[in-house]
């Protein structure tokens, strides 16, 4: 059984537990082989707790070999209880290290396995968010416990493999299930959150550019660029274009936040049966290949898929560089990322209509969504993990992007650019919630925020106009002579 975990018992961990790094191996040697339901799953973690405290880690596996804290061989019968490993008697340094295996996904979460029907190869992705990444390895699953990682890949002969580091190189290895595997080693990542790390394997077709310029201090910087598909849809993968949207990102971000992008090299993979448009693991974006044209776009289509891209490029620093501590504040990411990806098109790019075509389709999504019983407040009550689950709708994405365009409208863009510059410095490689954002806010610009925060962020509905046009009629074709609106709804918005 996979156990949830609720804001209370994260709240907890984090403040019992703080994460150093981790070491993760992952066997994926035997992948090519049907029969083989399972992946060796190896991970040691270095964190700091509480003396005596007891807290656990997440792993939803299919089995668990070992578990050894401290040098000391733990009973798995004992301490390990669903999904979650029990950890008692925690000292002030620990060393946990957890073998065991790990099922491949058909359904998108976790590492997904998929046998391309053209040519029988197989490809391996992951996804994690919200909380997946346990679904592959031994992880204190939750956004506020950053760490280092440390990649090592197994795969079989002739794979390339990728993940949020760099490669640093493949050897031949018979570690793993089957001999002679090959065994990639990536660089460590910065300090990020589990649900954004990422594992690439297969026989992907892979294009590289490179993207130069000057970083926020004026020094001249590269950042090595790569495009991944299934082979099959090689052609279909219009490289020029998509690398041209990407240079177009890394002109426009870094100067617009006055930080660097912070992840090294920026990579973009377009991958089969995936749930969702696109995910923002730092270094390695993954997008689903619905993205690629086969059969020839619309400019509509190209609109779209640019608008994914700089939606997902601005999270590297809204989500990957400053993190929500849980996900009752998953809009300070998703609105702000909605939010950008139609600023970018619009500053940065040829697709400069992108707001009309945000008015019409993201907008109308939220004043739907808006109306039906089940919506929410932008700033949501997110008890436990299924809670974060049902959260990513037209409220988060689309009316908190609405509402962000106002308050930009309110505070000035230069106050709000201002506000996310701060909010960068302060808070790179952390956590924040709501209050976080708007002290910077309040900082750089006049404006009563928290006032306007609390009556477009904490509730919900639309406010219900009325024009009053007394002496006029539908049919009186002269302009009336005076007209009062009147704002109906409750509570009263600015
Ligand atoms: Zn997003």
């Amino acid at each position: 059984m996979v156990s949830s975990l609720t804001r209370d018992e994260a709240t907890t961990r984090a403040e019992q537990i703080r994460v150093v790094d981790y070491r993760v191996t992952v066997d994926l040697s035997g992948a090519e082989d049907p029969q083989c339901a399972t992946f060796g799953s190896e991970v040691t973690v270095r964190f700091t707790a509480d003396e005596g405290a007891e807290s656990f880690i997440d792993f939803v596996h299919e089995s668990v070999s070992s578990v050894e804290l401290n040098g000391e061989l733990l009973d798995v019968d004992d301490v390990v209880e669903g999904s979650r490993i029990r950890l008692p008697g925690l000292g002030e340094a620990n060393e946990l290290r957890v073998v065991g295996r790990a099922l491949y996904s058909r359904s998108g979460e976790g590492l997904h396995r998929y046998v391309d029907p053209q040519d029988g190869s197989v490809y391996i992705y992951t996804q994690y968010e919200p909380a997946d990444c346990r679904r592959v390895f031994a992880v204190f699953e939750q956004p506020d416990l950053k760490a280092e990682f440390h990649f090592t890949v197994l795969t079989p002969q002739g794979w390339l493999a990728a993940s949020n580091g760099e490669h640093l190189g493949a050897q031949p290895s018979d570690d793993g299930d089957v001999p002679g595997a090959l065994s990639h080693e990536f660089a460590p990542t910065q300090r990020i959150s589990s649900y954004i790390t990422t594992i690439l394997a297969g026989p992907y077709a892979r294009v590289t550019d490179e993207w130069t310029g000057t970083d926020p201090q004026g020094e001249t910087v590269s950042i090595p660029l790569a495009l991944y598909c299934r082979r099959a849809l090689a052609e279909a993968m219009d490289a020029e274009e998509i690398f041209a949207l990407t240079k177009q990102g890394l002109d426009f971000f870094p100067k617009l936040f006055a930080f660097a992008y912070p992840f090294g090299k920026y990579e973009q993979a377009f991958v089969p049966e995936y749930n969702l448009g696109a995910m923002e693991n730092p270094g390695m974006v993954t997008f689903t290949e619905d993205y690629l044209f086969p059969s020839g776009a619309t400019r509509a289509q190209r609109a779209g898929r640019a608008n994914t891209l700089m939606h997902e490029m601005s999270h590297m620093w809204f989500g990957d560089l400053v993190t929500m501590r849980w996900w009752d504040d998953l809009w300070l990411k998703e609105s702000f990322a909605e939010f950008m990806g139609a600023y970018a098109c619009v500053h940065a790019t040829g697709y400069t209509d992108a707001w009309v075509t945000f008015a019409l389709a993201r907008k109308e999504w939220a004043y739907r969504q808006d109306q039906l019983r089940t919506t929410h407040p932008i700033v949501a009550d997110i008890v436990d993990l299924e809670a974060a689950r049902q959260n990513f709708d037209g409220i988060t994405y689309a009316k908190g992007a609405s509402v962000l365009k106002q308050l930009v409208a309110f505070v000035g863009e230069e106050s709000f650019m201002d506000a996310c510059r701060a909010y960068f410095r302060r808070f790179a490689f952390r956590n924040t919630d709501l209050s976080d954002f708007l002290d910077v806010l309040d900082e750089a610009c006049d404006h009563d925020v928290r006032a306007w925060a609390q009556l477009w962020l904490h509730t919900t509905g639309v406010p219900v106009l009325s024009l009053d046009t007394p002496g006029s009629s539908a049919d009186d074709a002269a302009a009336p002579a005076g007209a009062s609106l009147t704002q109906a709804a409750s509570p009263l918005r600015p």
